[in-house]
């Protein structure tokens, strides 16, 4: 129930009207609050656009904002009004989840955390191949260094954006920069395939960055990792599972970024199943 102990949560983005953060946010906050009727907290979306950033985080410190989320196009913008940034989001060079500190808000990126968390129980990293070189890559990247890949090979379109891309990254030696063209060579090696682009996405649900000859590439054992969840599956992950290969797509790590998210506001653990749950539901209604 909202009262007057109710404190603020929220995202920003711009547009926000397609999140799916508040449906997953307050149904974990709402399970939360049967268990402990102090935590009263509402998570909102908030529309903010590009020049309104800077009214928009001085307003949240003034009626005391207890954090939020951060997505496109603010991932990059919001770093200059942060007192903190982890470790993890400097070298992504973004940040998704922030919060408010005695010294000022903080922030980090939990992409990572929710791109991993479906990936544990796998063992033998060798070759990861990544389709797109944006921020989702990024973030795709680091969690690939942090599996231990002794290959980090990314796939994009544009020469220019791809040498920027591998510049960035100075101490990743393992990481290669490389055209579609040289997929040919790279699949047949390939432990872990992710697209990164949103080829494939809603409403472009009969495209694939990948047609089947080329998927027919892929070793018996390789996982394609779609970070696209609408629609589910993709038109990837669907020829994915025809070849007999195992396929995860990205509703997973969007749950996993928002738990990790909401575990940093709350400090203490909360309803990941409450949260997926309302995910899928909304996608079935
Ligand atoms: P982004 O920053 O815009 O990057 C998109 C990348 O895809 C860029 O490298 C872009 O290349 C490439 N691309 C776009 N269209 C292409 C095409 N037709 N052919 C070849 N390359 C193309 O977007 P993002 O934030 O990284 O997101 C990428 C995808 O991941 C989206 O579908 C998003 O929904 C998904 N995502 C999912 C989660 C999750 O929690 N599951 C989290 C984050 C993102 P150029 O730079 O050359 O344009």
């Amino acid at each position: 129930m909202i009262t007057g102990q109710t404190r603020l949560l929220g995202v920003i983005g711009y547009p926000i009207a397609h999140t799916l953060s508040p449906v997953m946010h307050n149904a974990a906050l709402a399970s939360l609050q049967q268990q402990i009727p102090d935590l009263n907290f509402v998570y909102l979306p908030f529309a903010v656009q590009p020049d309104q950033l800077s009214a928009a985080i001085a307003g949240f410190a003034a009626i005391g904002v207890q954090g939020f989320n951060v997505t496109i196009p603010h991932k990059q913008a919001i770093l200059p009004f942060l007192n903190q940034v982890s470790a993890i989001a400097q070298a992504v060079g973004a940040v998704n989840t922030v919060w408010r500190t005695e010294q000022g808000w903080a922030g980090t990126n939990t992409d990572i955390q929710g791109f991993l968390a479906p990936l544990r129980t796998c063992q033998d990293w060798q070759t990861a191949v990544i389709l797109g070189s944006g921020g989702a890559a990024r973030a795709v990247v680091a969690a690939c260094a942090e599996l231990g890949f002794s290959r980090i090979a990314v796939v994009g379109r544009n020469q220019d954006k791809l040498s920027q891309f591998k510049q960035s990254w100075q101490n990743l030696d393992q990481l290669t920069v490389h055209a579609w063209s040289d997929l040919e060579q790279l699949l047949p090696q390939t432990n872990l395939l992710v697209n990164a682009t949103p080829i494939g996405m809603h409403p472009n649900s009969e495209q694939s960055p990948l047609a089947q000859p080329e998927i027919a590439l892929l070793p018996a054992h390789a996982l394609v990792y779609d970070l696209i969840y609408t629609p589910r599956p993709t038109l990837l992950l669907r020829l994915a599972e025809q070849s007999g290969l195992a396929a995860i797509d990205g509703l997973e790590m969007l749950v996993q970024q928002g738990a990790a998210a909401l575990e940093i506001w709350l400090q203490q653990p909360v309803p990941v199943a409450a949260m997926r749950l309302a995910a899928e539901q909304y996608f079935k209604d």
